[in-house]
């Protein structure tokens, strides 16, 4: 039997890891489906993460982070979480994709969220193939070609202005003519030559062939424009990854809001005791390395003090 489960291995994981051991809990094992750092490893550009005074990419800012947080005992595992289950002496039940399961006295839920389907015709026919969701990992493809990033948030603009360096030209085709984003940031995009704005645009498609990505069709002020390109980049928010407390009957182990995200209170605890959430994955998260990381923290030292009591 598990002290504490810890599924999700971003900021918000890797920091309840970090204070739960230190904090004394002795058998704390963290379950990562991919690899240790979370979603801000596909960033470019981390420049708010206080202490770094370097603009850092988010690979750089999360390398160390593992080292440090097992330096205490934490046990990190490469493993898919199925279901979290809930038995009836109060522990739980950690089932994994591949069977396995685990018991555990208590769990911290930071699964994050992962990149939304634009809902484009084509998106999916030629996702990989022209079509994709990492500036930091594709960019490169298109080293001095056009691209077309979709979406006007800080992830669109902030990865456009990135795209920017890179390629010849980047297309922020937007739905509407206001952002999401930061307004220093849309400033910025606006301050390169090579980034234009296509706005109050709906995309209606994305075309090609055998070779990949050809053009995006989209349809704006009534008229539709073919952007020839062979890279697009979608960035249109994120889905939260709740899947881990979906019970057999469909229902969820804990509350959630409309939307999706776990409902906690300020000590990152959840309608069922012993359960917590940290991170993007809970309501009213800033979305912000910071923010999931100190989650991660209290959601620790609650598990510890459920430990101890
Ligand atoms: P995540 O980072 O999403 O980590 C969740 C982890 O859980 C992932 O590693 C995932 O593989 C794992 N996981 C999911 N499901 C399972 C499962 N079933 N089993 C096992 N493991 C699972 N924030 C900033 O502060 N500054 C920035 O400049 C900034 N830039 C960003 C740029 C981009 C492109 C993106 C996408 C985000 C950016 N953010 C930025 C936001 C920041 O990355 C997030 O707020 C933060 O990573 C959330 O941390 P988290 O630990 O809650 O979740
Ligand atoms: P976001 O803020 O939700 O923005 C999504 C964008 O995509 C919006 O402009 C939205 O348009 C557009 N969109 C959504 N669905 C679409 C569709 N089907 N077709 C076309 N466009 C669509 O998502 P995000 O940019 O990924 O940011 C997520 C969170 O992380 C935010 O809280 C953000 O602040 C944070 N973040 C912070 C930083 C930073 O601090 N530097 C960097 C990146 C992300 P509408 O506006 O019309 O809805």
């Amino acid at each position: 039997m598990l002290d504490l489960a810890i599924i999700g291995g971003g900021p918000a994981g890797l920091t309840a890891g970090l204070y739960s051991t230190r904090g004394g809990l002795k058998n704390v094992t963290l379950y990562e489906k991919g690899f240790p750092g979370g979603q801000i490893t596909s960033s470019s550009e981390v420049e708010n993460y206080p202490g770094i005074t370097k603009v850092v990419t988010g690979m750089e800012l999360m390398q160390d982070w593992p080292e440090q947080s097992t330096r205490f005992g934490l046990k990190i595992e490469m493993k898919d979480v199925k279901q979290v289950k809930l038995n009836s002496d109060k522990n739980f039940t950690v089932i994994f994709s591949n069977g396995e399961t685990i018991d555990t006295k208590s769990v911290i839920v930071c699964t994050g969220s992962v990149p939304k389907k634009a809902g484009i015709k084509g998106e999916d026919e030629f996702f990989g193939r022209g079509v994709s969701t990492c500036a930091t990992c594709d960019g490169f493809f298109y080293k001095n070609k056009e691209v077309v990033v979709l979406g006007g948030g800080d992830t669109a603009i902030e990865e456009a202005i990135y795209l920017s360096e890179i390629c010849k030209k980047v297309y922020i085709v937007h739905r509407r003519d206001t952002f999401r984003a930061s307004p220093v940031t849309v400033e910025r995009a606006k301050h390169r030559e090579n980034i234009e704005f296509v706005l109050n645009a709906t995309s209606k498609e994305i075309y090609g062939d055998g070779s990949g990505v050809l053009g995006l069709l989209v349809e704006q002020n009534g008229e539709v424009r073919d952007i020839k390109v062979p890279g697009i980049f979608t960035f249109v928010g994120r889905d939260i990854l709740n899947d881990v407390l979906k019970q057999d009957d469909g229902s969820f182990l804990c509350e959630l809001s409309e939307s999706g995200e776990v409902i906690v209170d300020l000590n990152m605890k959840t309608s069922i005791e012993g359960l917590y959430a940290a991170g993007d994955i809970r309501i009213q998260a800033p979305k912000q390395v910071v923010c999931a990381s100190s989650d991660g923290a209290i959601a620790a030292l609650q598990a510890i003090s459920r430990a101890l009591h």
